[in-house]
C-alpha cells in the first residue's frame, strides 16, 4: 500500500472546525487504502511562543482528539514527533544542501516571522520547512495531503530528495502533495472570507471541538451574514451563509443543495438554529470520548509508544542510509 503522512501541530487545546473537516477527517478516510503515519509535530511547535507545560498537556490533547475523531491506532501509525531523534538528525544534512536563498524565499516564515517581529523571530522559524522536509523524507511518503497553504513546503521536500538523490545516490523518496480541491475549507465566522485559523485575532469566528456546544452555539447566531435573506450557495456574494452551508452540510452528510432546497422561503436564522443543533450532535460524543481518553494516560502512552517504534524502525532506516551516502563512518 502506498504511504502517506500528515501532522497537526500541538498550538491549542482543541482542534478547530477547519482543521476537522478540512484535514483530520481526510486523515481517517485515508486510513483504508494508504499505510497511514500521522504525528504530532511538538517540534514545530516550538517555532511560536510556548509554555512548555501547555505544550505537553496540548500534545497530549491532540492525540486524544485524532483518537476520538476515528484514526485507529491498529491501521495508522501515530506517533510524537519529538520521540523520533532521527527526524532531528536528518534535518541537519538537508538542511546543509538547502541554500540560504532558497529558504530565504519560503513565504510563511514571512508571515509568520512578521506576526511575531522579525527580530524577535527564531532561527527555528526560518528552518522550520527543513524540518517538514525531514518529517516527510525520513518515512519514504508517497502522498502528502496538505492545504494549499503548505504546496511550497512541499515543493522544498521534493527539490531537497532531488538534489540529495542526483548528489549522492538515489536513497530518498519524491513524495507528492495530496492536495483535494473537495477538502473542505472552512472559513471564520466573523470575517468569513479569511480561512479559519487558530492564530486569528479573536476567537469569536473560531469554532473548537471541544467547546461547550451552548459556547459554539452562541458564536454561530452571532456569525455575520450577508446582505438580502436567500440563502443559497455563493461563495463570491454570499461568503458568510455559504460557509454555514459548507459547515452543516459536511457535519450532516446532507448535501449543500439539498440545504438549499429546505432552506427556501426561510431565514438565517433557521440556518443558525439548525448548523448549531447539527454541530452539538456531532461534538457531544466526541468531547465524551475526548475525555475518556484522557482519563487513560497510560493507554495514550502505549499507543504513542507503539507508534514511536514503528516510525523509528522506517525513520532509522532512511538516516543509514542517507548518513552512509554522504560518508558518515559507520560507528564500530
Ligand atoms: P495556524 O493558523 O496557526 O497555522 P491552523 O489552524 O492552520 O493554525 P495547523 O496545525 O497549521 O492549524 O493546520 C492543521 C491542518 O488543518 C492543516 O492540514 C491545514 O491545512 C488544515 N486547516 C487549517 N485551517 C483550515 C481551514 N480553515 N479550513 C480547512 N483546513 C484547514
Ligand atoms: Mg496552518
Amino acid at each position: 500500500r502506498p504511504r502517506v503522512l500528515s501532522g497537526i501541530q500541538p498550538t491549542s487545546d482543541s482542534f478547530h472546525l477547519g482543521n476537522y473537516l478540512g484535514a483530520v477527517r481526510q486523515w481517517v478516510a485515508l486510513q483504508d487504502d494508504f499505510d497511514a503515519f500521522y504525528f504530532i509535530p511538538d517540534m514545530h511547535a516550538l517555532t511560536v511562543p510556548f509554555d512548555p507545560k501547555v505544550l505537553a498537556e496540548r500534545t497530549r490533547l491532540s492525540v486524544a482528539q485524532l483518537l476520538a475523531v476515528g484514526v485507529d491506532p491498529e491501521r495508522s501509525t501515530i506517533y510524537v514527533q519529538s520521540h523520533i531523534p532521527e527526524i532531528a538528525q536528518l534535518t541537519w544534512v538537508l538542511s546543509c544542501i538547502t541554500g540560504f536563498g532558497e529558504a530565504s524565499r519560503m513565504t510563511q516564515f514571512k508571515d509568520k516571522s512578521a506576526k511575531q517581529g522579525v527580530d524577535a523571530a527564531g532561527v527555528g522559524l526560518f528552518t522550520y520547512p527543513i524540518l517538514m522536509a525531514a518529517d516527510i523524507l525520513a518515512f519514504g511518503v508517497d502522498r502528502v495531503p496538505v492545504g494549499e497553504d503548505q504546496r511550497q513546503h512541499l515543493e522544498l521536500t521534493r527539490d531537497l530528495a532531488q538534489r540529495f538523490n542526483s548528489r549522492f545516490g538515489t536513497v530518498l523518496k519524491v513524495p507528492q502533495a495530496h492536495i483535494v480541491s473537495e477538502f473542505a475549507k472552512i472559513y471564520d465566522l466573523q470575517n468569513p472570507t479569511a480561512k479559519m485559523s487558530k492564530s486569528a485575532e479573536t476567537d469569536k469566528g473560531l469554532i473548537n471541538l471541544l467547546d461547550d456546544p451552548k459556547r459554539s452555539a452562541k458564536k454561530i447566531r452571532s456569525a455575520v451574514t450577508d446582505t438580502g435573506s436567500e440563502i443559497r450557495f455563493d461563495v463570491a456574494e454570499k461568503p458568510g451563509v455559504s460557509n454555514l452551508l459548507t459547515i452543516q452540510s459536511a457535519l450532516s452528510g446532507v448535501g449543500v443543495d439539498d440545504l438549499v432546497a429546505k432552506y427556501e422561503g426561510k431565514g438565517y436564522g433557521d440556518l443558525k438554529v439548525d448548523t448549531a443543533e447539527v454541530l452539538a450532535e456531532f461534538v457531544t460524543p466526541l468531547r465524551g470520548r475526548v475525555d475518556e481518553y484522557l482519563s487513560d494516560p497510560a493507554e495514550l502512552d502505549a499507543v504513542l509508544a507503539r507508534g514511536a517504534a514503528r516510525a523509528r524502525a522506517v525513520a532509522s532506516e532512511t538516516l543509514a542510509s542517507v548518513y552512509d551516502k554522504v560518508g558518515f563512518l559507520a560507528p564500530g
